[in-house]
């Protein structure tokens, strides 16, 4: 399928810092930097992939705005048929995208990355925070399954929302490498950096150890039998970066940005 990147700068509803708002131009930079190159490991060159970028989404005055506007944009890709990868922002992103997606793909499954599960019913009175979206896609019944990978902060609340959802976690205590992810319906990939393992990937607002590899992350999105439709890559927050002029966790968003966009090429539908 052909693509679309669209960077959405936006973190107004992460609950601690912000920050990953300035995430987009800094993952572009890293991809298109001169020391390191556009080949992907199944023999695609990421500068011959049909992409469009579209830029960066103008957030609104307010977050139900912002929403609608995300919402917007990515329904104008999916009609044109072409699939989306969303550079965050926060993970609040991930509903008004899924909302466009749901529509476009009434059998969605998704395939959700993160240390925590996203699916607090509220969080410090804010229904639309980046530790909720998942409560709201469960709520509206935006997707068939949600599956959930590198999953470590789990608390009661959370529990029950799991049950009451039906939701698929992996627990990282119980993650094993030779898992198999079989899905039957088209996937969305919804890729929350704190998922790594802060010494992969430091550049997060909530640094939780114990996590998985850059490796691993690859190896769940390229061994698993998932025909990716969208994506998105959140939270990387680029004021707690290390490295050099590139931060370790920019190259680790590109990185990812050049396998999923290598992936999803190769899907049919
Ligand atoms: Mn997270
Ligand atoms: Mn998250």
């Amino acid at each position: 399928m052909d693509l679309t990147i669209l960077g959405i700068p936006w973190d107004e509803n992460s609950s601690l810092h912000r920050g990953a708002a300035e995430a987009p131009p800094l993952i572009r930079q890293a991809v298109y930097a001169e020391s390191s190159g556009l080949s992907c490991e199944n023999g695609l060159d990421f500068g011959s992939l049909n992409i469009h970028d579209a830029g960066d989404l103008v957030p609104c005055a307010t977050t139900p705005e912002t929403m609608a506007a995300i919402e917007e944009a990515v329904s104008r890709e999916l009609a044109q048929g072409r699939g989306v990868i969303s550079l965050g922002g926060d993970h609040a992103i991930t509903w008004p995208v899924l909302r466009a997606y749901a529509r476009h793909y009434p059998d969605l499954s998704i395939l959700h990355i993160d240390a925590h599960p996203d699916l607090y019913d509220e969080f410090e009175g804010n229904r639309h925070s980046h530790a909720s979206p998942f409560a709201r896609i469960m709520e509206e019944g935006l997707a068939k399954r949600l599956v959930q990978v590198g999953i470590r902060t789990i608390n009661n609340h959370q529990r029950q929302q799991v049950r009451r959802f039906g939701v698929e976690v992996f627990e990282m205590m119980d993650w094993r490498d030779d898992q198999f992810m079989d899905f039957d319906s088209p996937v969305y990939l919804s890729l929350d950096i704190d998922g790594l393992d802060p010494a992969f990937a430091p550049g997060v607002s909530h640094p939780e150890p114990g996590g998985l590899t850059t490796r691993q992350v690859l190896s769940v999105i390229q061994k698993s039998n998932a025909t990716i439709v969208g994506a998105d890559i959140v939270e990387y927050n680029p004021r707690f970066d290390a490295g050099g002029s590139i931060g370790i966790t920019a190259r680790v968003c590109a990185k990812l940005l050049k396998e999923i966009a290598a992936r999803m090429s190769e899907s049919r539908y």
